[in-house]
């Protein structure tokens, strides 16, 4: 049997990550796509205010180039992790080896797998043994079995703090980025009972389409987003393309609170 399974229709797992309940609150995670210097993303913070409710951030950046910003490593999780303590807001960042797990898994709140590790399966197990709570993002070439396998690797460990993040597939189609795949999203749904979130920023990969895709993520009954927020986009040192502005979230994040009353 299945552990990621929904044992009776309806069932949702939740659990909390401080003051959020993943599962059942609608969760905003946003910020840049690699942490880049201390008082622009602190100012970034401030702004989104109680409009964000988790702060993201990679310091380890799996490239697709190696010649590309690969982020800023320990000093870029020092960073983060001060910002998200004096905002009292709780930070989620990307581990790409089981070595930073037993590394630095302490000083964060939240593990992020990405997409391209969704097949590292010694990292989902260190991921799960250290008990944080883990965002398991799709592989961009993967099948629904083969994301919920992943996850399976993770609840076998007994971590039951798991959300799943949809965040584009690989298509024919080169116009944009990534499609993406919200008959994934309502899918998952009927089948599991852990939370589905959807990263919109990743499948676009430009912002001008977020906003749309974030809120037909909401109307297709995503659990939360995580989207890419930049202090000055056009100077992001990665994806600058997809990231918005801070006052491109909140304006998203007004429209999505307008949106969620009519569903
Ligand atoms: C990210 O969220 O920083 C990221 C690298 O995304 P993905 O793994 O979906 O490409
Ligand atoms: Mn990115």
């Amino acid at each position: 049997m299945n552990l990621f399974e929904k044992r009776y229709p309806g069932e949702r797992s939740s659990f909390q990550v401080g003051d959020l309940n993943f599962g059942m609150d609608f969760v905003w995670i946003a910020g840049p796509c690699a942490v880049e210097e201390e008082t622009s993303l602190q100012q970034m913070a401030e702004t989104l205010g109680s409009r964000l409710d988790m702060l993201r951030g990679g310091v380890f950046k799996p490239r697709t180039s190696p010649y590309s910003f690969t982020g800023l490593g320990e000093e870029g999780l020092s960073i983060l992790t001060r910002v998200g303590r004096k905002l009292k807001k709780p930070v989620l960042v990307e581990f790409l080896e089981p070595q930073q797990v037993d590394e630095f898994a302490g000083e964060v709140d939240m593990i992020q797998i990405g997409a391209r590790n969704m097949y590292n399966y010694p990292l989902l197990k260190r991921a799960a043994q250290s008990g944080k709570p883990i965002l398991l993002k799709r592989h961009f070439a993967a099948t629904l079995d083969e994301l919920l396998s992943a996850v399976e690797y993770i609840l076998k460990e007994g971590n039951e703090k798991v959300v799943l993040c949809e965040r584009g597939i690989r298509s024919f189609e080169p116009r944009y980025r990534n499609c993406l795949d919200l008959t994934a999203v309502v899918h998952l749904q009927q089948i599991t009972r852990l939370p589905v979130l959807v990263d919109p920023s990743h499948a676009a990969g430009d912002s001008s389409m977020v906003q749309k895709l974030a809120l037909a993520a909401l109307s297709a009954g995503a659990q939360g987003l995580l989207l890419e927020v930049h202090p000055n986009p056009i100077c992001s040192l990665s994806d600058a393309a997809q990231a918005l502005t801070p006052q491109e979230y909140l304006n998203l994040r007004f429209k999505a609170e307008k949106l969620s009353t009519f569903l």
